[in-house]
């Protein structure tokens, strides 16, 4: 019988968890951002501004998660740093302004900037590690976020630094539990756009910064580029995929190995199984269509029996 890993809720919303301003270092007034994203049609949008969470009004169509992007360089030359996402669970019109002086260099570690991140109750996001430099022992020994930006559209048009599939894997080979999030990270500064490239499809039955926190929090959203992901989970002793049209779909398994699937000439993928190997610790699946934009399930865990 088959048992789907996204929860009953109603509805899927569309959102973008990372965006800048020009209230720090963005090209794009706040107010324009917000009803830019909310005609293309997104349902939520985070401005993470450089240490200050503004209070923006909500706009017609469009809920705000309230949030901003902290950092600490590791060096003066900031060729190694860490910068973290902080998404807040309250009704943006109701945040208070919140703004706080950019750390010195190593003024506090990177594990006490989570530590401080979490203990304010944010919604904890490990931003772009490749463009950061982060060498992947700095980022395994961390504890306290809960999702990685897997892909990160600004930092992909800026250098080729977008990605952070193997650091996520990495992770998820300690014993992680860590979720797996594609955005924009708008900055309008790059030849190519860094506007609606990559998002989050929360699960969920309303749209309130609340809400969305926590389908957040329970993993129940998917990251993409672009393929919808439709429905996914077990059917006894395999674990069933179903998509919009791709090329590829790839089920990446631990400590087993997973396996790659492709679409024959002239076809397409939109249903495909896996059989489990037994005490899979993790699967997860990325799907790629024919224009090579990738979708990327969270971690299922503990697949320890496959009867
Ligand atoms: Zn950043
Ligand atoms: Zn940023």
């Amino acid at each position: 019988m088959k048992h789907s890993f996204f929860s009953d809720k109603k509805y899927w919303f569309k959102g973008n968890t990372h965006a800048h301003t020009t209230r720090t270092d963005g090209t794009c007034p706040p107010d324009k951002q917000v009803q830019d994203y909310s005609e293309r049609g997104y349902d939520f949008l985070a401005i993470t501004d450089h240490n200050v969470v503004d209070s923006y009004q909500e706009k017609k169509g469009i809920c705000m998660l309230p949030g901003w992007e902290r950092d600490v360089r590791h060096n003066e030359e900031n060729t190694s740093c860490i910068h973290v996402i902080g998404l807040f669970p309250a009704d943006a019109c109701s945040m208070q302004v919140k703004e706080k002086p950019r750390y010195a260099c190593n003024e506090v570690t990177d594990q006490e900037l989570l530590d401080e991140m979490r203990e304010d109750g944010e919604f904890v996001i490990l931003a772009h590690p490749h463009w950061s430099r982060m060498l992947p022992e700095e980022v395994t020994k961390l504890d306290g976020f809960q999702a990685i930006e897997v892909f990160n559209a600004g930092c992909e048009c800026l250098m080729h630094a977008g990605r952070a599939d193997l650091y996520w894997d990495m992770l998820l080979q300690e014993g992680k539990r860590i979720y797996g999030i594609a955005c924009d990270d708008t900055h309008g500064k790059t030849e190519k756009s860094d506007r609606f490239a990559g998002w989050i499809m929360v699960h969920e039955d309303e749209c309130t910064a609340h809400s969305i926190i926590e389908a957040m929090t329970r993993g129940d959203f998917y990251a993409t580029q672009g393929p919808e992901i439709l429905d996914w989970g077990r059917d006894g002793n395999e674990v069933y995929f179903e998509c919009s049209p791709c090329a590829e779909v790839h089920f990446i398994t631990y400590p087993t190995r997973g396996t790659s699937i492709f679409a024959k000439d002239g076809e397409v993928l939109t249903k495909v199984r896996y059989t489990l190997k037994g005490g899979e610790k993790y699967v997860r699946v990325e799907c790629i269509d024919e224009k090579g934009k990738s979708g990327w399930t969270n971690p299922f865990f503990s697949i320890i029996n496959t009867k």
